[in-house]
């Protein structure tokens, strides 16, 4: 990024994984957590509107009257396909909530990231999240890191109702519902492909390598090693 385009970066969106937290909790932790957790969750749960409503879908997508403990395996078993239904994501986020508000676990941000996102918000930057798991999950995710509770930072979050995180529409329609021009808004990521369809959109990028990957190419975005580094104010 150069001098002129860092002076006009007026507020931040951020990626998640791979970005401002590590890969590893959400596949290592959260993903298997609700798969562990769904066939005793639906048996406690089931009767109760929000998750019945979810379940109902399930048979509908399914195309059969399946009972609760049928709808909890086919669950399973989009989880192991890594399908991004909707009912499933909805019921992950319901098993995620219970897991967090039980302690069982907290989400993992870096501290560079901390850091900075405390900063940028002290300095006025309004801060938003784009990723591809549900909004509501992004809220839970960022109210209980093993930082505390980050949600005062952030000013709205974004997922893929959105629209896909490599289109660079999705782009334009985020920048509209943060009421500014996609030049003053800088987009982190650790994703090459979302990045292009960020720069596509107007967007200033920086692409977040945490690896280090020397041989991973850099497209047009500056890299950066955490956010420490990034070239903004
Ligand atoms: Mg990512």
């Amino acid at each position: 990024m150069n001098e002129a385009a860092a002076r006009d970066v007026e507020a931040v969106v951020t990626d998640i994984e791979g970005t401002t937290s590590s890969i590893s909790f959400v596949k290592e932790v959260l993903f298997p957590y609700a798969r562990h957790r769904m066939e005793d969750f639906i048996a406690r749960h089931g009767a109760e509107e929000p998750v019945r409503r979810q379940l109902d879908a399930v048979r509908e997508a399914v195309g059969a009257p399946l009972g609760d403990d049928e709808v909890a395996r086919v669950l399973c078993g989009w989880i192991d396909e890594d399908r991004k239904a909707t009912p499933l994501k909805a019921l992950q986020g319901m098993i995620w909530r219970e897991g967090y508000e039980r302690g069982d676990y907290r989400a993992h941000v870096y501290d560079d990231a901390v850091a900075r996102l405390r900063r940028w918000h002290e300095d006025g930057v309004p801060l938003f999240v784009y990723s591809s798991g549900s909004a509501l999950a992004q809220r839970l995710f960022f109210a209980h890191t093993t930082a505390g509770d980050l949600t005062p930072l952030f000013s709205g979050y974004f997922d893929t109702t959105t629209g896909p995180k490599q289109n660079p529409d999705s782009y334009h329609a985020i920048a509209r519902a943060m009421g500014r021009a996609p030049a003053g808004i800088l987009f982190l990521s650790d994703v090459m492909a979302e990045l292009d369809a960020a720069r596509s959109a107007g967007m200033a990028t920086c692409l977040v390598d945490r690896a280090g990957d020397p041989g991973q190419p850099s497209g047009h975005h500056p890299v950066v090693p955490t956010f420490t580094a990034i070239p903004h104010p």
